[in-house]
């Protein structure tokens, strides 16, 4: 059919006006503007700070106001208080921290606080849940029992701090539902004991932990074997919690479920918002909890059955970390400025930044999950509504072969649905909750069927 003019106008205007409505429930501009706001620059200079106390070692000198690890968590708290100061004191900072001794591991050289520099921004909605991201404060040197021997950490891990510090600039200029909290870890390189003793907080005060964002060594663009790379990075998430029941793991072999934990639906949301809001970025989900037989400070929150993963540079130097500063044979080695890439650490701070934000935006996840359609030619689920005004639930499903989710379907403001013609054998299923401002909350693997 041939149309007049006008009639194609209208046409335009009509079609024009549908992938407005679409483009906008898809997706939200705030987050575009979030990752505009973060700043290279001021990366770059507290990665400097940082590195220029010398070293950080968790057990160096806490009394200099120049060198040492107490002089750069009294600097944090104090950014920290800098910037709540300009958001009208939004932020709660405060230290939190244990104290260890040689007999609690054997990297312990002698015995020390080990503090933690926390700042938290209150939710308005849902003040009891948080979002973490964090980052570690301390450094090392090549031998971690030697806390004298400068060890600048320019990378591992100022880099990780300095983004935690960026995104609290950035998103205490806005208001969230859920609570999110920017933090400094100690003690990570000598056992894990600064996220050890903030999980442990954590679970104490009943924290309700949406995830962590672990973020170490966020800096780096030039592996080891030469490949340069500034899109790429990594999202490092175990597959099922270790605090799982017997009982879990016997029903996991009839039901599924073997990579669908609460850490991995974590690492998925990272993933599918990367490639929304940032395409240009190359996300790797990496289906482990670490790099081969390495730590982080995800792990203590895992250890007590918290949501949380690793963000980081996909390609590592190990010339430049865990290193004293020294030329051998030709070959630099040590974690100075030189190695850190401002630029690309901006780009996985904007990484944790959309995604802080997208959670602590997005409703709580559906409780108590159920799905059911054994020989059936539809597959059924249920869950326990949330609480407060929502959009409604959103289903996702996927082969059972893909690491992410494929399909979905936004279902309304319903407590059961049953997809037609999907069979419950070829497919694992999960639930989200959708916010009225089109925010999605952690997808909820069913923890239990029906008939
Ligand atoms: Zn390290």
């Amino acid at each position: 059919m041939i149309k007049t003019i006008p009639q194609l106008f209208i046409l335009c205007l009509f079609l024009t006006g549908l992938s407005t409505s679409l483009h906008s429930q898809e997706t939200d501009k705030k987050l575009y503007e979030i990752i505009d706001k973060v700043s290279s620059d001021s990366i770059e200079h507290d990665i400097r700070k940082l590195a220029g106390f010398g070293t950080r070692n968790t057990f160096s000198d806490t009394v200099s106001d120049t060198r040492g690890i107490g002089a750069a968590r009294r600097w944090i708290k104090s950014e920290f208080e800098s910037i709540s100061t300009r958001c009208n004191n939004c932020l709660d900072v405060f230290y939190q921290k244990d104290y260890v001794t040689p007999e609690d591991g054997q990297r312990i050289p002698k015995e020390a606080w080990v503090v933690n520099v926390v700042a938290i921004q209150k939710g308005k909605k849902y003040p009891n849940r948080y979002v973490i991201m964090s980052g570690d404060i301390d450094s090392r040197a090549s031998n971690t029992m030697d806390y004298e021997t400068d060890a600048p950490g320019a990378n591992d891990n100022a880099s990780g701090m300095a983004g935690t510090m960026e995104a609290a600039r950035v998103l205490s200029q806005y208001e969230f539902d859920s609570s999110v909290i920017y933090v400094g870890l100690s003690g990570e390189e000598q056992g894990l004991f600064g996220g050890k003793g903030l999980a442990e907080y954590a679970k104490k005060n009943n924290w309700d932990i949406i995830g962590v964002l672990n973020n170490d060594m966020i800096g780096n663009i030039e592996g080891v074997d030469g490949v340069i790379d500034n899109r790429s990075f990594r999202i490092f998430s175990e597959p099922v919690p270790p605090t799982e029941t017997e009982e879990e793991r016997r029903m996991r072999r009839f039901y599924g479920g073997e990579v669908d934990g609460i850490s991995r639906q974590l690492a998925r949301y990272i993933h599918e918002n990367v490639e929304t809001y940032m395409p240009e970025m190359n996300p790797m989900m990496i289906y482990r909890l670490d790099r081969f037989g390495r730590g982080g400070h995800h792990r203590p929150f895992n250890d007590l059955g918290f949501a949380g993963v690793r963000i980081m540079e996909a390609h590592e130097n190990y010339n430049r970390q865990h290193q004293d500063i020294r030329t051998e044979d030709g070959v630099a080695y040590g974690d100075v400025i030189e190695g850190v890439n401002f630029d690309y650490a901006k780009k996985l701070t904007a990484v944790n930044a959309i995604n802080l934000a997208s959670l602590a935006w997005a409703p709580p996840a559906p409780e108590k999950v159920e799905i059911g359609g054994i020989v059936e030619p539809s597959t059924r689920l249920r869950w326990e509504p949330v609480k407060g005004e929502i959009a409604g639930y959103k289903i996702y499903w996927r082969d059972t072969t893909s690491p992410q989710w494929q399909y979905s379907r936004f279902v309304g403001d319903v407590t059961e649905f049953t997809l037609d013609g999907i069979v419950i054998d070829n497919y694992l299923f999960g639930v989200a909750a959708v916010g009225k401002n089109g925010h999605e909350s952690l997808v909820v693997f069913p923890s239990g069927t029906f008939r």
